[in-house]
């Protein structure tokens, strides 16, 4: 029987499952999806069926409905029949459609499915390779499907927030020069130039400030970007961004336009309404009072300089330290009653973070330091620290004496160890400004804090101090995430070349590696600003999840393969030879590996 074919087609559903509704008891409708989770009871069949909307109760009688015997889960059918209400007693109050069932009297198999690999409605999580490697039955499970959902959404608040503001949604090509970002270009051979490598974009950068000197006003793209990078747990090889850029346009103007995008896309998944302007607060003072350049201003325990208190202490750890230039900070950890091997166990993770110590105790009764390292202290450095630290009885104060760089990353750390709050309920938005030009490597070298096409503040000031230079550069940083940099633009040729020169890069070279960039910027190229924001991450933290993963439809694993596809894998050895590629004996042991 098939009594819904309209025009010879078959009509697979008139109905979603989440549309289900008491309001529509008595309508006789058909419905499409997925078994899933199947009960049978005193000879009547039950199942949820699952589609793309939701769960809806099916009950069906194997008497009347002898296709109802063979159903298996996650075989995919279309069920007909009418809409009742569910007998007293037997809702489902975590189900939408959970007063309602469908009483099914026809039903059809449109494909069977073989046994599954894991179960999909289960509570229990199925493990993250297994869920790779059959993403497609994976992305059936309400979490995923409700992840899909959000980035589709997210993308047009967007796109709906920039296209009223005028942008132009531009794309830009994938298959670029190689241009320098801070991480490895993943390359692509080109085949008519054997010899000859395309690089995929490690960000639309250059493209974007092209489109500035063509008079494109403002542009924006969700481009997806590549980094040939090392693996870490929140980085994948390609990744998307909202990328954009502005003419005429400045800092003020990007801060706004990414605060009314941010707004609209939190308000689209949360529902809830953002306190803009976002905060501001200096790269200077993030590394000093949170010990880092994404500071997650959730909570306290700022960390606080102490050197002037112990100028001239007994003290031989932090006199040593200081007398070097070094610094002695610390932090209040708050109430906690650590025991001796809490307390030991707070030191060896200082050791293993860089420290060459953590100095602790806890603030007594008499506002003096129960610590090891307080007979040191005179009773004015213990006041002086207790305060400085707004100590009050029980709380534990950590010290470091070490480099600055040392000291923030430590204690930067150990706040987050004792202090990060636990999930992403609250959102705390921060913007991160005036971060320095350049970044000193070990032995001196320069390089760009940013990427080397960022505006300085004073470029005299650059060319006399690089190293204390500030740039136009900016982060936005939600719950201590780096969401995204930005920066205005160098559009004056000549300041390009000297940001090169500092950077060490040779006229010869940069003529050979970018000359084709600033060749054109010497054709009237508008002052601009822009930024861009990872998706992924703004999304895992919107939904809830732990890893962005979990919110790209087709992500790769941590060591960068795909284990539904099996890729990368080898190449034919005639495709090799077309490419005028032969690999190395180690390259080819590896692949046999
Ligand atoms: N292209 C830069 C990045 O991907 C962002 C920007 O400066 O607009 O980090």
């Amino acid at each position: 029987m098939d009594p819904t074919d309209v025009a010879g087609e078959p009509q697979y559903r008139t109905l979603l499952a989440v549309d289900v509704s008491e309001a529509k008891a008595g309508q006789r409708v058909r419905l499409a999806g997925w078994v899933a989770r199947r009960r049978d009871q005193g000879g009547v069949y039950f199942f949820d069926l699952r589609d793309s909307s939701g769960l809806v109760q099916v009950v069906v009688d194997p008497a009347e409905v002898p296709a109802a015997r063979d159903l298996r889960m996650e075989y995919c059918i279309s069920v007909e029949g009418i809409i009742r209400p569910r007998p007293e007693g037997m809702a489902n109050p975590d189900l939408i459609t959970g007063r309602v069932e469908l009483a099914a009297d026809d039903l059809r198999v449109l494909s069977k499915s073989e046994p599954l690999p894991f179960v999909l409605d289960a509570r229990v999580e199925p493990e993250e390779r297994l869920r790779l490697e059959y993403r497609f039955l994976d992305l059936r499970r309400p979490r995923m499907r409700a992840n899909l959902r959000a980035r589709s959404r997210a993308a047009a608040a967007m796109r709906d927030t920039l296209n009223d503001r005028d942008f132009l949604e531009v794309e830009t090509p994938t298959l670029i020069r190689s241009t320098p970002e801070g991480a490895r270009d993943m390359l692509v051979p080109s085949r008519l130039r054997a010899g000859s490598f395309y690089a995929l974009p490690q960000s639309p950068q250059l493209f974007k400030q092209l489109l500035m000197v063509g008079g494109v006003d403002r542009y924006y793209q969700i481009a997806r970007c590549y980094r040939d990078e090392d693996f870490r747990s929140d980085r994948q090889l390609e990744f998307t961004q909202l990328d954009v850029e502005g003419a005429f346009w400045g800092r003020e103007g990007v801060f706004d336009t990414f605060e009314a995008v941010v707004a609209a896309v939190v308000a689209e998944l949360r529902g809830s309404s953002l306190v803009v302007p976002f905060p501001r607060m200096t790269y200077a003072d993030a590394l000093l009072r949170y010990g880092t350049d994404k500071p997650d201003v959730r909570f306290g325990m700022e960390i606080r300089d102490l050197g002037d208190l112990f100028e001239g202490t007994e003290f031989r750890a932090f006199s040593a330290v200081l007398d070097d230039g070094g610094v002695v900070r610390g932090f209040n950890a708050g109430a906690r009653d650590l025991s001796r091997s809490g307390l030991d166990a707070l030191v060896d993770r200082a050791k293993a973070l860089g420290a060459r110590g953590l100095v602790s105790g806890a603030v007594d009764p008499e506002g003096s330091w129960h610590s090891s390292a307080a007979k040191f202290l005179s009773a004015d450095e213990v006041a002086g620290l207790t305060a400085a630290l707004d100590g009050s009885p029980g709380d534990l104060l950590l010290l470091v004496a070490d480099s600055a760089r040392v000291t923030a990353e430590v204690l930067g750390q150990l706040r987050l160890d004792l202090g990060k709050p636990e999930g992403h309920d609250d959102l705390s938005f921060l913007w991160v400004i005036d971060f320095p030009v350049f970044d000193e490597l070990e032995g001196g070298h320069l390089v760009p804090s940013h990427h080397p096409f960022t505006s300085p503040v004073d470029v005299k000031e650059m060319r006399e101090r690089p190293r204390e230079a500030i740039s136009k550069a900016y982060d936005l940083v939600l719950n201590g995430s780096e969401l995204g940099s930005g920066s205005v633009r160098i559009h004056d040729p000549e300041v390009q070349r000297e940001v090169f020169e500092i950077l060490g890069i040779s006229a010869e070279e940069a003529e050979r590696r970018f000359g084709w960039f600033v060749k054109a910027l010497r054709y009237g190229t508008p002052p601009h600003a822009g930024f861009a924001m990872g998706i992924d991450r703004l999304l895992a933290i919107l939904q809830h999840e732990t890893s962005i993963r979990d919110v790209i439809p087709f992500p790769k694993t941590q060591t960068g393969t795909d284990p539904m596809t099996g890729s990368p894998t080898e190449v034919d050895p005639d495709q090799l030879a077309e490419l005028g590629i032969s690999l190395s004996e180690a390259a080819a042991a590896t692949d046999d590996g």
